[in-house]
């Protein structure tokens, strides 16, 4: 194992990499993201691999393919509540004969610079115990199937806007009470009429159809490769568990269900397990990969043999 310090500075990407012939070259299309941001990074196999994964943040990242071709893609996102600095990706490839390699890229996550919105009325912090306890066995169990997900990529093409509203507050507003921060902001609301009716962004099966304690009626649809969509706070889901669901397909109708200061949709997407900007999805997705990034990898990445 050879361990190489620089080999791009100047765009603050520290390598380490196993010196064979066999490591697998990434190409990771920026370097630097933002709390929020997602990026992609890529690789070219040759066919006789066995198996292939990766994580970042300790969480395990989904490989997917666009074409028949052996480069595998994967998306990898920034928390809305990442600590900011230097954080490894590592990449594992496991061949045929047995034998195992890895990469490390280093990623330079910055703050998001979100925006501070003071609150008239402070949160109450002491929520009784039997309801801390519904919250973890929620989070728990939500957390079990973003990590399930499939592993295909079920999205296609653009995402699109669930409802035609105004935004009434953006992804990662910092939510300040008497200069102490009391949430951040994981979504995007969408100011909406109950039962206003909720379209899929995008191509996918529904993971989950229910009720949570904060998030109200909630419908969690798997795009595929690591990437869900939530909409909290609905009147009701029209979509059931299992489900295939298509772009542009009414799968819920908007509410006021769970811990809500009025009718709103609000709609969150996790990539590979981050809690990201779906502004930000939205832009780049039409976008996902981003447009030009398969031309830009082929001419940068070193070929393996
Ligand atoms: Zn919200």
């Amino acid at each position: 194992m050879i361990i190489i310090f620089g080999r791009f500075l100047s765009s603050i990407v520290l390598t380490i990499y196993s010196y064979s012939a066999l490591s697998p070259a990434l190409y990771i299309s920026q370097p630097v993201i933002r709390q929020g941001e997602f990026i992609t990074v890529s690789l070219t196999l040759p066919k006789s691999f066995k198996t292939l994964d990766g994580t970042f943040f300790g969480r395990k990242i989904k490989f997917f393919k666009t074409d028949t071709s052996n480069k595998y893609h994967a998306l990898i996102g920034a928390d809305v509540i990442a600590a900011p600095g230097i954080h490894p990706l590592e990449v594992n490839v496991n061949y045929v004969d047995g034998k195992s390699y890895s990469s490390i890229e280093m990623i330079f996550v910055q703050e998001g610079n979100f925006r501070k919105e003071n609150l008239k009325f402070g949160r109450k912090s002491d929520i009784e115990e039997k309801v801390k306890k519904r919250v973890y066995n929620e989070w728990v169990m939500m957390q079990s199937i973003l990590a399930s997900g499939k592993e295909r990529r079920l999205w296609k093409g653009e995402f699109i806007y669930p409802i035609n509203g105004k935004i009434t507050s953006g992804f990662g507003n910092q939510r300040i009470f008497d200069k102490e921060l009391q949430t951040v902001h994981t979504g995007v609301d969408f100011r909406a009429p109950i039962r206003t009716p909720v379209k899929s962004p995008n191509n996918g099966r529904v993971a989950f159809a229910g009720k949570l304690y904060y998030c109200g009626n909630t419908l969690l649809i798997d795009h595929g490769a690591g990437l869900f969509s939530q909409y909290c706070h609905l009147h009701s889901s029209k979509a059931k568990n299992g489900d295939m669901v298509k772009t542009g397909e009414i799968v819920a109708f908007s509410g006021n269900s769970g811990r809500t200061t009025g009718p709103h949709l609000h709609w969150a997407i996790h990539v590979n397990g981050a809690r990201v900007d779906p502004m930000y999805v939205k832009k780049y997705s039409a976008v996902v990969l981003p447009r030009g990034l398969a031309k830009e990898a082929i001419k940068q990445e070193e070929p393996v043999i």
